[in-house]
């Protein structure tokens, strides 16, 4: 339905049931081809795509680049796709790849670096561009980051405050969810994600 946004999304979902942050990414070749894929696994150790897992760098834009087949490093035209906004970590990490583009599904306005690619002179000159995406596929990204950070940060912390400010109607439609328990806390399946998203949770709504 939405392409390699849909590897992502199936990936993001995986990682958001396993406990952990609903991020995922995925590398395709000038071809289109997938040639990589990788998943946040900071708070879980389950058996995935990821390699590196239950560290500080377990970022699935990391995961993803270290999952890129040695025949492929070197190859020119590479795409990264990533659900969420990469930090500087990992934008760092796709600076010192091969790949010079990045799509991003939604955007972090609390750790999210892009800008840095403008910023930084070294960076800059690496020539690498970035495109966002919008409409369902964005929200779908934004609805996995969002819930899953619900779950380890108090309402109060500041990522809340940005995430609300660049996203405020995805934000209070998934806040509203979550207090009117159509949302589990913990299992999340792709129908109810899509539901989430849709607004149509009618006959589930009071569950
Ligand atoms: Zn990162």
């Amino acid at each position: 339905m939405f392409g390699i946004w849909e590897q992502c999304i199936d990936l993001a979902l995986e990682e958001y049931n396993a406990g952990s942050i609903g991020i995922a990414a995925v590398i395709i070749d000038a071809n289109g081809n997938v040639v990589a894929a990788g998943r946040n696994q900071l708070k879980d150790s389950l058996v995935s795509c990821s390699a590196i897992r239950m560290t500080s760098i377990a970022h699935a834009e990391i995961n993803a680049l270290n999952n890129l087949p040695w025949d492929k490093q070197k190859v020119r035209g590479l795409t990264l796709y990533t659900t969420v906004e990469p930090c500087p970590m990992c934008i760092g990490a796709i600076a010192m790849s091969r790949i010079r583009r990045v799509v991003v599904g939604s955007v972090d306005p609390y750790a999210g670096s892009v800008h840095l690619l403008e910023i930084d002179d070294y960076l800059r000159q690496k020539g690498i561009a970035v495109e966002f995406t919008q409409g369902k596929v964005e929200e779908i990204c934004f609805a996995l980051h969002y819930l899953s950070l619900r779950h380890y940060h108090k309402p109060e912390h500041p990522v809340f405050r940005a995430l609300q400010a660049r996203y405020p109607t995805y934000a209070r439609k998934l806040d509203d969810l979550l207090n009117s328990s159509f949302l589990p806390h913990k299992e999340l399946d792709k129908a109810q994600l899509m539901q989430a998203v849709d607004g149509e949770h009618g006959e589930l709504g009071s569950g």
